[in-house]
């Protein structure tokens, strides 16, 4: 079986103006990594659109409605602080749900051995009413309760390395055993959650990283905290919120993890697909603003996902 590659161009027609740092060349730039030779293999397709009733397992129908109504004719709006639309904006975003919902239908039917989804607008800071930090709906917290309604799977973990909190992530799944949120983020930094304190119904796990760590402080917080709770966990499929913005190369944070990192957790985490989801693992970026850190590393990740 393949790793499969969801991309579309959509994804890089959200736009977000001059100077933003989560702009439409991070698609362009993951694009071109993935010419390599490495990467004939990787099976792509073009994300399909996804359906209003995924989103409505996580975010209310008004908040949907309030995004949509958000969407300028023409040229850009402000939903929050950080957060820009333009005309694409809702469209994109859609399609970012229906890749990462159909990932997990890829995964579970076997159509693929696990996948990667390109896609922008990121999603793991959208609580379940509230846009914030570039996102406007929560694909991962999506795509768990995806394979939990259609497929009925039990338990999904979710294991996020994006060098932000998932505040959003951890808002939508606080109290459901359900579902664990698995974190590494340096802290304190946006969006200011994440202690180790925050444990939700016991299914939240904080592993915060402070300024200036790399690799070593990065693999004992996954070997210490992350990788056993997934192991007790047994979770029958695996999520990755893939930021590429602990690289030390990335201009909002301060963590400084090389692509050999984020190759070495990409194995951890298919051992534990492996033993216990069947191998089930999708991979949804998130952010990543260094455009050669995002790219190096995006390519180290899929690479591995291939390879095993
Ligand atoms: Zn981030």
């Amino acid at each position: 079986m393949n790793t499969r590659l969801y991309f579309h161009e959509i994804f890089a027609e959200h736009l977000t103006g001059p100077g933003h740092p989560e702009r439409p060349d991070r698609m362009k730039a993951i694009a071109a990594a993935l010419e390599a030779e490495t990467f004939h293999l990787l099976d792509r397709v073009e994300a399909p659109e996804g359906a209003l009733e995924s989103i409505y397992r996580c975010h209310p129908e008004d908040y949907v409605r309030k995004v949509a109504l958000t969407i300028p004719e023409e040229g850009l709006t402000r939903i929050e602080s950080d957060t820009l639309v333009s005309p694409k904006s809702f469209a994109a975003a859609m399609h970012g749900v229906g890749a990462a919902t159909a990932a997990v239908d890829d995964v579970i039917s076997g159509a693929a051995k696990n996948v990667f989804v390109a896609a922008r607008p990121p999603g793991h800071h959208a609580e379940r009413a509230v846009a914030m930090g570039f996102c406007l709906f929560n694909n991962a917290a999506i795509a768990a309760r995806h394979a939990q309604a259609v497929h009925g799977l039990e338990r999904v973990a979710i294991v996020d390395w994006d060098v932000h909190h998932g505040n959003g992530t951890q808002d939508i799944f606080w109290s459901d055993v359900s579902v664990m949120y698995a974190s590494t983020h340096e802290m304190p930094l946006y969006p200011g959650t994440g202690a180790k304190t925050e444990t939700g119904a016991g299914n939240i796990v904080n592993a915060p990283l402070s300024a200036g760590d790399g690799g070593e402080a990065f693999k004992d917080a996954m070997r210490e905290r992350i990788l056993p709770e997934l192991e007790g966990f047994e979770p029958d499929l695996v999520i990755v919120s893939a930021g590429f913005d602990a690289h030390w190369r990335d201009p909002l944070a301060n963590i400084n993890l090389t692509e050999a990192d984020f190759d070495w957790a990409t194995a951890q985490l298919l051992d534990v697909a492996e033993r216990h989801s069947g191998g089930r693992l999708v991979s949804l970026l998130e952010g990543g603003y260094d455009l050669q850190g995002l790219a190096f590393s995006a390519a180290a990740h899929i690479k591995r996902l291939m390879t095993g």
